[in-house]
Order: structure tokens, then sequence, then C-alpha cells
């Protein structure tokens, strides 16, 4: 007798159908994006960033802002 040494996975009997599929991600949502404000100038930034107005991050100038 053949020796069979297969592992058996447990496999979906149906393909989710693209409905069920969004039904079920109907809870993922993309949150509103929370912004703080930029120690240095004031300006709202989101966080994490370097501010766009000064260029700077958590203090120290990372960009070079040109003088206009
Ligand atoms: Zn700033």
């Amino acid at each position: 007798m053949l020796k069979l040494d297969i592992q058996l996975f447990a496999v979906p009997f149906r393909k989710t159908s693209k409905t069920s599929k969004r039904t079920r991600r109907t809870h993922y949502k993309i949150s509103e994006n929370n912004v703080t404000k930029c120690s240095k100038c004031g300006a709202v930034v989101r966080p994490h960033r370097v501010c766009k107005e000064c260029g700077t991050y958590k203090g120290k100038e990372v960009i070079k802002k040109e003088e206009e």
C-alpha cells in the first residue's frame, strides 16, 4: 500500500461573496485625522510629521525654509 503523508487543512466550503465580505468590513473605517499644534510656530500639523510652516520636528530644524 502507498503511504500518503499529506497534511490536511481546513478549507472554506464556499467562496465568500462580495456582499458578505463587504458587509463584514463595514466597521473598517478610516478614522478622522487627528492634528496637533507645532511647538515652534503653533501651526496645525499632523503628529509625527515635520511642520510644513517652519520645517521643524521636535523643535529642531529639519527642512531649510526658504524666505520669500
Ligand atoms: Zn512649525
